[in-house]
């Protein structure tokens, strides 16, 4: 099967809270292989450039958020999807370009799905407890949307391979990714594993 790539990025408070080294061993212990990794500062240009490559994301996300306030039977601060990401979007310019990020590309076959299972899903209260965001941090929409800021959930991961294609493109020059490889893809992949005995 075809190996994958996915994009991610250690966000401004997993920096902070030291969590970089958890992070990064959690996706290497899995046996996905890092093929590119750096720090940057990014700017507010390029983290709206990030969010809305999908030129789907600002409508997806602000249904989906009307969605769940009414599902717990608040009203939406609009019933326009547009006019919430946009407020979602400044938030998380403000917050991404706050420190330093670490930004990394892993290698393997299903990167993509795996990735975003051990990282959790989107709100760290309601993320399952053995993934990233579940074990690591609390916070929630409540709190944040309160606090008029974005929601701290440590680490952003592509959510689909289409995604992922079009984030590494824009995250990575082709020369900082390295082609290499791993003693343990042996036994990952190898079909016979007959590789191991003298
Ligand atoms: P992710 O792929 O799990 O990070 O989630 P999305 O791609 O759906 O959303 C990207 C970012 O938008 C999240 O990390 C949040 O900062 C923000 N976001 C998404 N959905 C919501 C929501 O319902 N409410 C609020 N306040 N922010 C949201
Ligand atoms: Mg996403």
């Amino acid at each position: 099967m075809t190996k994958e790539r996915t994009l991610v990025v250690v966000k401004p408070d997993g920096v902070q809270r030291s969590l970089i080294g958890e992070i990064t061993g959690r996706l290497e212990r899995v046996g996905l292989k890092l093929v590119g990794i750096k720090m940057i500062v990014p700017t507010p240009e390029f983290i709206e450039t990030h969010y809305t490559i999908d030129p789907e994301w600002r409508r997806i996300t602000g249904e989906k958020t009307i969605k769940s306030y009414k599902e717990k039977g608040q009203i939406p601060p609009s019933e326009d999807p547009l006019e919430i990401t946009g407020v979602i979007l400044k938030n998380l310019m403000t917050f991404m370009t706050s420190g330093p990020v670490v930004a990394m590309v892993w290698e393997g076959v299903h990167a993509v799905k795996i990735v975003r299972k051990l990282v959790g899903s989107t709100e760290p209260l309601s993320s399952d407890v053995g993934t990233i965001r579940g074990d690591y941090v609390l916070d929630s929409y409540q709190l944040s949307d309160k606090d008029g800021r974005a929601i701290r959930n440590l680490a952003h991961a592509s959510g689909t391979v289409d995604e992922a294609t079009k984030e590494i493109d824009l995250w990575f020059e082709k020369d900082e990714l390295i082609d290499y490889r791993l003693v343990q893809d042996a036994i990952l992949y190898d079909v016979n594993m007959d590789g191991i005995l003298e």
